[in-house]
């Protein structure tokens, strides 16, 4: 039977193989070291827990409001504005399932096909797919190693033609783990003034930053740019509730009540029990569970960063936010290793897993295919593990 042409145009997200290839090599008995995930391997904070089966125990097992239940959209808005100088009435926010439907859906809502959507490199496996089925085009923009991975003003003056509909700004970044700097995103928020491109802001990152590095929503620095941006964000990285499905949109009340619209048809509302436990998670102890979790995860990038680049032929710029690295490995292209010839990020990844048992991300379904992505959501020891293994197979 066949298959939509819109469906055979989308392979499968790059970051899922990679990570359900080692859980099958694991289920198998094979001893990898598994640097694949974007997930956090923290348990969702117990406070949260324990919410959600307060509200399933109170009966909340029944449908919502298709954009959720008001009482979290207004836990929502008082977030946004509480730690973002973000004013959105509740009605201009929407809970998705999860932050892919949001990245999807707000695509669905705003992009008409022939559209452009601006999208630097390295970008998240998703963006281009969610992009493509909307009927739009990217314009991928390829950044500089220089540049920290970050589209310049420049770039971006380039880039934006008659049909630029929306730039995609995913800071703290996946899989780059750069942040762009308030300075930094100002001087974008200048150069789209007097457009009318949407900003997409993937903020899903937000509270996992390193160092003295300092964020900012895009959305929070002009009235222009309020009025221009999608603010994007969720709980999967923030309170470790990947498995739960909840993500948000917030943006202009036209497009939030289009999602809403759209959302009505495909999905209704997020797990009713869930919002409940959302609701909590933004709660009092928040700040304390989240801590615990950013803290362990930069002093873990810290050391992946360190060792990455005590390797010959390895350049890692080290994390200031989301967690991974995202080493430049091209100086071992054009060698034979093990007796695979290492030709770029998709050689190196499948030479890596058969002969060393390590799987991690190759770079080119990111978008740049002179690195590789391992995220250091998992444990110190198979960081040390896995790194001596990778150290050993690149010195043959
Ligand atoms: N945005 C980015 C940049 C991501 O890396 C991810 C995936 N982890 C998401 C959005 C979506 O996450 P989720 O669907 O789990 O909320
Ligand atoms: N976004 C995470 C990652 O990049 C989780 C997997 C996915 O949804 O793509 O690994």
């Amino acid at each position: 039977m066949k298959v939509s042409k819109r469906a055979q145009d989308v392979p499968p997200s790059a970051t899922i193989a990679v990570t359900t290839r080692a859980q099958e090599l694991k289920a198998q008995g094979v001893d990898v070291v598994g640097f694949g995930a974007g997930a956090p391997d923290f348990d969702t904070p117990e406070y949260i827990k324990e919410a959600a089966i307060e509200a399933l125990k109170a009966g909340q097992t029944k449908y919502t409001a298709a954009a959720g239940i008001i009482e979290l959209r207004k836990a929502i808005a008082d977030k946004l504005e509480r730690e973002n100088g973000l004013k959105y009435a509740p009605e201009q926010i929407i809970v998705n399932i999860g932050g892919k439907h949001s990245v999807y859906e707000a695509m669905q809502a705003v992009l008409d096909p022939g559209d452009e959507v601006i999208l630097p490199t390295p970008y998240w496996v998703t963006y281009p797919e969610t992009i493509k089925l909307a009927g739009a085009v990217s314009r991928i923009v390829q950044t500089k190693k220089e540049n920290g991975y970050k589209i310049t003003t420049a770039q971006l003056k380039k880039a934006i033609t008659k049909k630029t509909a929306m730039l995609l700004i995913n800071s703290p970044n996946n899989p780059g783990g750069f942040t762009y700097t308030p300075e930094e995103l100002k001087a974008i928020a200048r150069v789209l003034e007097g457009t009318n491109v949407y900003v997409m802001s993937d903020e899903i990152y937000e509270k996992l930053i390193y160092g003295d590095t300092k964020f900012v929503s895009f959305a929070s620095l002009s009235e222009d740019a309020y009025n221009r941006t999608l603010t994007l964000n969720g709980f999967s990285k923030t309170f470790s509730m990947t498995g739960w499905r909840l993500g948000y949109t917030a943006g202009p009340l036209d497009v939030i009540k289009a999602m809403g619209r759209l959302q009505s048809h495909m999905t209704s509302n997020a797990v009713t029990f869930g919002q409940y436990a959302a609701i909590a998670a933004l709660g009092p102890p928040a700040d304390e569970a989240i801590e615990k979790m950013r803290a362990e995860f930069e002093r873990r990038g810290k050391y992946m960063t360190q060792r990455l680049n005590s390797i010959e032929g390895v350049e890692c710029t080290e994390a200031t936010g989301a967690f991974y690295c995202f080493p430049d490995v091209s100086g071992h292209y054009g060698r034979n290793i093990g007796g695979a010839t290492i030709n770029g990020s998709m050689d190196f990844a499948k030479a890596l897993l058969e002969q060393a048992n390590v799987a991690l991300v190759p770079g080119l379904p990111f978008g740049c295919d002179n690195n590789v992505r391992l995220s250091f959501a998992c444990s110190l020891e198979q960081i040390t593990k896995g790194l001596d293994r990778i150290e050993k197979w690149l010195a043959q």
